[in-house]
């Protein structure tokens, strides 16, 4: 039996960011994750690796928090910076743009592919003191006592008991932890994929991310580093398979026509993954022993690129609670961290969730009054610097109380 002060499960880039974290805080942590890194990826799959094929629209407030864990400069050349959003209908006059300088921000978030994140954060887990990584490793059996729990975990095949005073569930939408604990959600289905790729185009206006709402749903086009621009183009899920089977001629044709010629010539499509979309949010954040954090907390549409800048604002507090407790002497698993982490947390989480399933519903509804309506405000944020300010420091991550790690500070010093 190993001894530990919490237990990570899931080392995706939630868990492993939140490991990196607590690294030389004075809690013992282990994390323990499925999936081997750099996993191959099944043509047209998702891979089931703990960083994918994905890439993230990162918030400036995300930035800080990678700083903040020392991440960021390992991570660096391969984020490119976003100072511009520009957001339009297709086919309609409604169109809103949001800009760094408007902001007085080098840059309002950056783009950079899960991989390199996932990479990064390896680099960082590797010198982190006091962490275990426990991979290839499965979560077998979890039973909560009074005052820890206790875990059995196959760790390459082999059975190993840990005990621990709070288990934290990092473990992805469809997290084993929750179920097994028996924590409802609320869950909305969307009847839509996204679908994912990348392309060079033949234009390229360097630094401006593309949101595009189209009879389907929306078309998000973010620059990345080398030129490309990352695709993330969402379809009815009726629709999938036949976009995901055309010829890369076809594809780019069917792109171009829905994204329009704002980048010039779109060429070199990458390889397509699809995913599907839906809302997922826990109705309880913590149980006795048990915190939820990420998308295990709330799965989101990523129509505003929030899933993960949300899922590291968790990481933020509760790292902040934890260290705090250690250095009190006060249980990391007891009510003090999961009261303050519930309280810190419940209402980001929902704000959040609730804009971007208003938005993934409101921009795919053909009905004209709506239509008209969502144009009219579109312009009207467009022309009212303090709506788009207030739009801008959300996307930025920037609003409320910052934690420790949102300043940029390591979580571990005070
Ligand atoms: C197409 C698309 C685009 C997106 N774009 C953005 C964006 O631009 N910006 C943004 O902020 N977010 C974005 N997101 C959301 C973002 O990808 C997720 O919010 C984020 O990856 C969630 O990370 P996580 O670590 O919580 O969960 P996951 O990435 O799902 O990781 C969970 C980990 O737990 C492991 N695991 C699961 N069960 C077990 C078990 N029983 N035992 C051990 N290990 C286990 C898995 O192997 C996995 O590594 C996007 C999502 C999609 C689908």
């Amino acid at each position: 039996m190993q001894d530990y002060d919490l237990v990570i499960i899931g080392g995706g880039l939630v868990g492993g960011s939140l490991a990196c974290a607590l690294g030389g805080s004075g809690l013992r942590v282990a994390v323990v994750e499925a999936a081997t890194p750099q996993a191959p990826a099944r043509r047209d799959a998702p891979p089931p690796a703990q960083y994918d094929e994905r890439v993230i629209a990162l918030s400036l407030g995300s930035r800080r928090i990678f700083e903040g864990l020392g991440v960021w400069p390992a991570l660096a050349d391969a984020a490119e910076p976003i100072r511009r959003v520009h957001v339009s209908d297709r086919g309609h006059f409604g169109f809103a743009h949001l800009d760094a300088a408007d902001e007085g921000v080098e840059a309002l978030g950056y783009v950079a592919p899960a991989r390199a994140i996932g990479a990064a954060i390896e680099g960082c887990l590797a010198n982190a003191a006091g962490v275990d990584v426990l991979c290839p490793a499965r979560l077998g059996g979890l039973r909560i006592q009074r005052d820890h729990a206790n875990l059995e975990v196959a760790v390459a095949g082999v059975s190993r008991l840990l005990r621990t005073r709070l288990v934290v569930a990092a473990d992805g939408g469809d997290s084993d932890v929750r179920r097994r604990m028996k924590l409802g959600v609320r869950e909305r289905a969307y009847g839509y994929d996204a679908i994912i790729s990348t392309v060079t185009p033949t234009r390229p206006e360097p630094g401006v991310a593309f949101e595009r709402f189209t009879s389907s749903g929306p078309l998000a086009m973010l620059p990345m580093t080398g030129g490309r621009w990352s695709v993330v183009w969402t379809t009815r899920e009726r629709d999938t398979a036949a976009i995901l089977g055309l010829d890369d001629t076809a594809f780019l044709a069917e792109l171009q026509r829905r994204f329009g010629g704002r980048l010039g010539e779109l060429t070199r499509p990458g390889r397509r993954f699809s995913y599907p979309l839906r809302l997922v949010l826990a109705q309880q954040l913590t149980r006795p022993r048990i915190a939820l954090i990420g998308n295990a907390a709330h799965t989101l549409h990523p129509v505003a690129g929030q899933g993960f800048n949300l899922g590291l604002r968790d990481v933020a507090e509760l790292a902040d609670l934890l260290v705090d407790a250690h250095l009190t002497g006060r249980d990391p698993g007891g009510p003090a961290v999961l009261d303050g982490y519930r309280a810190r947390r419940r209402g980001d989480q929902r704000s959040v969730a609730l804009v971007t399933d208003t938005l993934a519903r409101l921009f795919v509804n053909p009905f004209p009054p709506v239509r008209a309506a969502r144009d009219a405000g579109m312009l009207a944020l467009d022309l009212c610097p303090t709506a788009r300010h207030a739009l801008a420091r959300r996307f930025m991550g920037l609003g409320g109380r910052l934690p420790r790690l949102a300043r940029g500070l390591p979580a571990a010093s005070r």
